[in-house]
């Protein structure tokens, strides 16, 4: 049984995080991760990897579990 990871943005905990492969005229670039969550706006070099299973509960953590 194989465990399904997803990648997280480390500041909102959406899954929405997308990996840019930036490579500009043959220069090797870090790959550059954004977060399209609305309102979030992240982008940077890191990103959060969790199991599918943890997803909901690192969200709660993340997130603060309001009502
Ligand atoms: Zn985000």
């Amino acid at each position: 049984m194989k465990q399904l990871t997803i990648r997280v943005c480390p500041k909102c905990g959406s899954s929405k995080i997308r990996e840019t492969a930036s490579s500009v005229g043959g220069w090797l670039v870090p790959t550059t991760y954004y977060c399209e969550e609305e309102g979030c706006g992240y982008s940077g070099p890191i990103y959060v990897e969790v199991e599918a299973a943890e997803l909901d509960t690192m969200r709660k953590i993340m997130i603060g579990e309001d009502t």
